[in-house]
């Protein structure tokens, strides 16, 4: 591993070169003697550095690394029964953790990646994990038991289908009553609403814009609602894109390649602050304390209503702009996704800022002041809705922040054991808190199988405690959201006092 930590680290400051489109090189790899059996030099495999492989990041060259070894999987592209695009996503990375949690129920892709070998990898980008012990792979074996014996599809769209159509619908009515649209259709009368009956309905609409994010985005990002990569792009970014006028590119970087990967592990999750200074959150104890930070546990939640808003310029400055998200370097985004990504924001604000101000005869808001209020109670709704169900599960007394309280390259677990520790999960059982959080409350089972439906996580998350009780890792339950909260809050209200770090859950 490299010692020095701006070098160590991407943080949007290596320099990349494929980044800006241009790569001069490629395959800077050493080759170096491998020792066989009798002690001759007879074979020779090729070395690379992580940055070496960084640089073969398109569909014209794409290497991955998986376990210490490369793999150049360019020709598998167009046949990878995932999808192109997440294999892009993926290009120019160690995979490793990626490989074994999107593919947990077979050795089908293992035996296929062999086949594209072209050396080894001799260093990392981040902290790396411990080996798996066996917990994963038994984890994985009952789960994939759990779904040949009841016959089920792991994958199955249909329960969030018929949920989504529900939102959709009150959305759709909340949006009309909000905007005070009136008319009458088969005798039955819309009439235009009062003034707190639509501040109501703006309120509404929020929730409902983060619902389908929570369910059928989330979920096809992971490719876990449906079978096949037409429903993740079309489902997820309908959602994502056309309706909440984020960006789906920018949160598989962030998302699935930075934070399901280094879930809480400083300097490598994008949901953690970036830096050990100038942030306003101090969520771990390696970031200098300020005296601010001592009421960050006041400040901070009203905050996260912003959330959504900021969302919409994060994708186009950081994602599309700088080609970083976070600590998390974002691979050359192809033409059809720069013109999909204005596309969609063009039509997100038509329909949300540009009609409602503009065809004033069917949208009836009485001033501008009037409009913005709506709409800044569904943004924020949103925000905070989001917001609130993302930040209970990892930043609370109950997680672990690897790499947080001091530096290191080496994570003191395996991967899926650092998982259980860095997620808590609350409210088991309770279908309506599952249903509005999208089974956010089961976020153990999300990371260590994320393209599995949400919808079989009650499930799953069963057997999931046996297998941590048999290898003596502790599962967290809280009772309800409510204790979710505390716990979160408590957490702000922790790191805000300058040293009490050592009083905080750190494993
Ligand atoms: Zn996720």
């Amino acid at each position: 591993m490299a010692p020095n930590q701006t070098e160590f680290f991407g943080n949007g400051k290596l320099d990349f070169r494929s980044r800006k489109g241009t790569m001069p090189s490629l395959g800077n790899g050493s080759r170096t003697p491998r020792h066989n059996t009798t002690g001759t030099d007879d074979a020779e495999t090729t070395v690379y550095t992580w940055r070496d492989v960084a640089k073969h990041c398109t569909a014209e060259s794409c290497w991955v690394s998986v376990r210490g070894k490369v793999y150049d999987v360019t020709k598998w592209l167009e046949n990878h029964p995932g999808g192109k695009e997440i294999l892009l996503l993926a290009a120019g990375r160690d995979i490793t953790l990626a490989f074994d949690s999107y593919h947990p129920f077979s050795t089908k892709a293992e035996s296929v990646l062999k086949k594209y070998e072209i050396g080894e990898v001799v260093d990392a980008e981040y902290p790396t994990y411990k080996p798996d012990s066996g917990f994963y792979k038994e984890c994985a074996k009952r789960v994939k038991k759990y779904f040949e014996e009841t016959k089920q599809n792991p994958k199955n769209p249909w329960p969030g289908i018929w949920r989504m159509m529900l939102v959709f619908a009150v959305a759709a009515f909340s949006f009309i009553v909000m905007s005070g649209i009136s008319f009458t259709y088969k005798g039955i009368e819309i009439p235009e609403f009062t003034y707190w009956v639509r501040f109501l309905a703006a309120g509404i609409f929020g929730v409902c814009q983060a619902l389908p994010l929570l369910h059928v985005m989330h979920d096809s990002s992971h490719l876990a609602f449906g079978n096949s990569e037409l429903w993740w792009k079309i489902a997820g970014r309908f959602c994502m894109d056309w309706y909440a006028g984020a960006n789906m590119t920018s949160w598989h970087n962030q998302h699935v390649i930075g934070h399901h990967i280094y879930t809480n592990v400083f300097e490598a999750d994008p949901d953690l602050p970036e830096k050990v200074e100038n942030d306003p959150r101090r969520l771990v104890p390696r970031q200098k304390y300020q005296s601010l930070y001592k009421w960050q546990y006041i400040y901070l939640p009203p905050l996260y209503g912003i959330l959504g808003l900021k969302f919409r310029f994060q994708d186009l400055f950081e994602t599309y702009g700088a080609h970083v998200n976070g600590p998390v370097r974002v691979n050359p985004i192809p033409l059809s996704q720069w013109a999909e990504m204005i596309i969609t924001k063009i039509f997100w604000a038509t329909y949300r800022i540009i009609l409602p101000l503009t065809l004033t005869n069917i949208f009836k808001y009485e001033s501008l002041a009037m409009y913005l209020t709506f709409f800044f109670v569904a943004e924020f709704m949103t925000g905070y809705f989001l917001a609130f169900n993302f930040q209970v599960s990892h930043v609370s007394t109950e997680c672990d922040y690897p790499n947080g309280e001091e530096k290191t390259d080496q994570i003191s677990d395996e991967w899926a054991v650092s998982q259980v520790r860095a997620c808590v999960d609350y409210s088991h059982d309770n279908y309506l808190t599952t249903f509005f959080c999208g089974a956010l409350n089961y976020q153990v089972t999300h990371h260590l199988f994320p393209t599995v439906s949400q919808y079989h996580y009650p499930a799953i998350a069963k057997i999931i405690k046996e297998v941590c009780k048999e290898y003596d890792v502790e599962y967290k339950v809280l009772p309800d959201f409510k204790s979710a909260f505390y716990a979160h809050v408590k957490h702000l209200y922790n790191l805000g006092q300058d040293g009490v770090a050592a009083e905080v859950h750190m494993g």
